[in-house]
């Protein structure tokens, strides 16, 4: 795994800066693969998109921004004040809700993976061994959450259908689900449609791991 420079970012709305680390390459050795498409990695860590920033409260997507400075680590620029400057911190699932309400939600992909970020966040409780509901609101935002991105992602590609089988078995939709995974007609999901027809036939709705 190699890192690659320290992008620097400012705020669109009040000019804060924000520092975010990348990559220059890695590799998946010893990843975990999960039903909702979440990928844990070790050689290969993924950084913030979407932020909130720590100053104003705006929300923005760092692909959307061009970074304002690059700084190499062992490099005589790191004399740089880091003290003024923020690091990207993902938005925990306050925030991700809030960011809903947000002008960066309006455009539709914004919308999709913000609500992708919702989704894997619960999961994650269950993915960590906690329960994904902390009471009766959870899990009517999560359902609803569920529903909305089936309503929103179309199945263009392979991928997308896995996903919208995924969303339909956690919402329980056990027949959509498996009709949608056995849509798939390349053999490289044999081992997935496997998976989730088993599932589907337990009536497992949680997220799990892929094996
Ligand atoms: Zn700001």
């Amino acid at each position: 795994m190699l890192p690659g420079p320290t992008l620097l970012y400012a705020c669109p709305k009040c000019g804060q800066k924000i520092a975010n680390e990348s990559l220059m390459s890695g590799n998946t050795f010893g990843a975990r693969y999960f039903s909702d498409g979440k990928r844990i990695a070790p050689m290969l860590p993924e950084f913030p998109d979407l932020i909130r920033c720590q100053s104003c409260g705006f929300f923005f997507f760092l692909h959307e921004q061009e970074p304002v400075d690059e700084l190499y680590r062992f490099d005589d620029q790191f004399d740089f004040d880091l003290s003024e400057i923020d690091q990207a911190q993902a938005p925990g699932l306050d925030d991700l809700v809030l960011a809903l309400r947000e002008e960066v939600a309006r455009k539709k992909e914004n919308e999709i993976a913000i609500r992708m970020d919702i989704w894997r966040a619960f999961n994650d409780r269950s993915r960590n061994g906690n329960s994904m509901f902390l009471n009766e609101n959870d899990k009517v935002l999560y359902h609803r959450n569920c529903e909305v991105l089936i309503a929103l992602i179309e199945p263009k590609e392979d991928h997308f259908k896995v996903t919208l089988a995924e969303l339909n078995r956690n919402l329980g939709l056990f027949d959509t689900c498996l009709k949608l995974i056995n849509s798939l007609e390349d053999q490289r999901w044999n081992n997935l449609k496997k998976q989730f027809t088993m599932a589907c036939e337990q009536g497992e709705t949680k997220v799990f791991e892929l094996k």
